[in-house]
């Protein structure tokens, strides 16, 4: 926990006794302080991002005042929303930034990352291991939609993904190359919130009144699923359509899991080892706490190139 002008702010986690509740961005994973929170600090996009991806009827507190507490938003680069929170402690003379998830390359859809300098930086440690190097996003792009061109021609392409983010990509990619994606019913309110935001996806579904979805499935097509469901859909459609049915996963966690699909390609919304240097090196903080699942690993990989880095302890934190 942050304590920002008495104020105990959880980050992207829920913490008993907060009294604010960061939530960086609309992923699930990041989300769980939000049932039982007091007040919520997050962007528009994701005050909106959240509405889609829950009930209609559920209710959550926004707080809205926190650039009085000394709280900005900062973009991180990482989907629709997506922000840094950065917080200048007056009484210290001591700046804090908190990373949430980010990536340094430029995202297909929204805005790059925005950078700066800071005391202390708490960072997420998703890509902790120096081993792990994505290629370039534009690299990764072209490979999927040559792909893509090439299978259509003999059946019928699934994309598993993430309905929030990862799926959005897809389409952009697709849309480039003048197809127009099948997505389901998540995804479908999802992309709304991002049109509503500017962003431009054509997309069909189902349950999306002419939106094409007839005609598109009259052709070979492209769908975007869950990832679950990627395998045995596989089996559904091929003795649906009587075609072959190719599947494809684009994701970070490619170069580091095993996937049951034809294809795999290292699409990732994240920063790798390397990217997260480049970030440090840019806040250039004093202090670094990593934050999340790899967080003992990350500080000392950190430790090892000479940062001064521990795993975050929010007592460690508030003792600086
Ligand atoms: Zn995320």
């Amino acid at each position: 926990m942050l304590i920002a002008n008495n104020e105990k702010i959880s980050l992207d986690k829920k913490e008993a006794g907060a009294t604010i509740d960061f939530i960086s961005h609309a992923h699930t994973d990041h989300m769980s302080a939000l049932a039982t929170s007091r007040g919520i600090i997050s962007s528009h996009q994701t005050v909106e991002l959240i509405k889609a991806r829950t009930k209609p009827d559920s209710k959550f507190n926004i707080n809205s005042n926190f650039s009085e507490l000394g709280i900005k938003l900062l973009d991180s680069g990482h989907i629709l929303g997506a922000s840094q929170l950065f917080y200048y402690d007056k009484q210290k003379s001591q700046s804090v930034l908190y990373s949430g998830d980010f990536q340094m390359q430029s995202p297909f859809i929204g805005r790059p990352i925005e950078i700066k300098n800071a005391d202390i930086l708490i960072i997420d440690s998703t890509y902790h291991d120096p081993k792990i190097k994505f290629e370039e996003k534009e690299v990764t792009k072209k490979k999927i939609q040559e792909w893509v061109l090439e299978k259509i021609e003999t059946g019928n392409i699934f994309f598993g993904s993430y309905s929030l983010g990862k799926a959005q990509d897809i389409i952009k990619i697709l849309n480039e190359i003048g197809i127009i994606p099948i997505v389901n019913k998540q995804t479908c309110a999802i992309n709304k919130v991002y049109i509503n935001f500017g962003e431009d996806l054509k997309y069909a579904s189902v349950y999306d009144a002419d939106s094409g979805y007839d005609e598109i499935m009259s052709k070979n097509f492209v769908g975007i699923v869950e990832l679950g469901r990627l395998s045995s859909l596989k089996i559904e459609l091929t003795k649906a359509y009587k075609k072959k049915v190719y599947t494809a996963v684009a994701s970070g966690l490619t170069k580091i899991m095993e996937f049951n699909s034809d294809a795999t390609f290292e699409l990732s919304n994240h920063a790798d080892f390397e990217q997260s240097i480049e970030y440090i090196n840019r806040v250039a903080p004093k202090k670094i706490f990593t934050y999340g699942m790899n967080k003992e690993a990350f500080a000392r990989n950190l430790t090892k190139l000479g940062y001064n880095a521990l795993p975050f302890e929010s007592k460690e934190l508030n003792k600086v």
